[in-house]
């Protein structure tokens, strides 16, 4: 099964199997700077590592919103299954209204255009932050790296269809910008609330499973790593202390489920 339905309150859900991401999942002595390849392995304790692509598929009163696009068609050979992920509920990506972005990470936008250069989601208009956008597009027009002046000029041509959102900002009714700065300076997620239930995505707070017990290991990816700690701990503290059904990006497939304390670390207990 590629797509993982599921309704809050009035709201659709699904979570979407992109695919699996290498970047994330290997050389993990190299993602985790300061932490011995000894630590890895015990705290992987015998599990492989996650590389899942987690897309939430969000119909809220008939607006079709994807929270972040993954590697797409042309990305890598384990990517690119939003589509087929899409045809399974009888949508196309012609369908989607809204992408979301929730960071500019590579994994979470090269799917933007698919294998012919074209837009992925041709009626789409896009919305993230305006300190994603401003951390980056400012820092990719002073680039000359040949694959940022791609990602540039995509970003660029699409200017006009984008919109800014700032945190507690409803994108669609019941679906709430959450802020997550630290892995990027604009970094968000979106909180789906309808009907007494909720859904907390939380993309790229962490990870790796281990890191339930280890918020302190610093990601490389985490732009801003020490505010990338503690906004890990502010939210994984909120969603065990709310009991609030959770989704991350990067969690093994379908990457949905439960944050809660025990003897003082907090653990994660996925649901199927
Ligand atoms: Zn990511």
């Amino acid at each position: 099964m590629n797509a993982n339905q599921m309704k809050i309150g009035d709201i659709e859900v699904a979570i979407l199997h992109e695919g699996e991401s290498d970047l994330i999942a290997a050389n993990l002595a190299l993602r985790y700077p300061g932490v011995t390849p000894a630590q890895i392995d015990a705290a992987l304790a015998g599990q492989q590592p996650s590389g899942s692509l987690n897309l939430p598929y969000i119909n809220s009163g008939g607006t079709h919103i994807i929270a972040d696009v993954g590697f797409g068609a042309a990305g890598r050979p384990s990517a690119g299954g939003a589509e087929t992920a899409l045809e399974s509920l009888s949508l196309s990506p012609a369908d989607i209204d809204i992408v979301y972005l929730t960071h500019f990470h590579g994994d979470h936008i090269a799917g933007l255009a698919d294998a012919a250069g074209l837009l992925a989601f041709p009626n789409a208009s896009y919305i993230t932050t305006q300190a994603e956008w401003d951390e980056w597009i400012g820092r990719w027009s002073v680039s000359d790296a040949p694959g940022d002046q791609k990602t540039l000029e995509l970003f660029t041509s699409l200017q006009d269809r984008f919109s800014f959102a700032s945190p507690d900002d409803e994108i669609a009714p019941g679906v709430t910008v959450v802020d997550l700065a630290g892995h990027t300076q604009g970094h968000s997620g979106l909180l789906i609330e309808s009907g007494g239930e909720r859904l907390l995505h939380v993309v790229d707070l962490l990870h790796q499973p281990f890191q339930f017990a280890n918020t302190d290991w610093h990601f490389s990816f985490d732009s801003d790593p020490e505010l990338a700690v503690e906004t890990r701990r502010r939210v994984l503290q909120q969603c065990a202390d709310e009991d609030i059904l959770t989704l991350f990006y990067h969690m093994p497939f379908p990457g949905l489920g439960k944050v809660t304390v025990e003897d003082e670390t907090l653990v994660w207990n996925p649901i199927a």
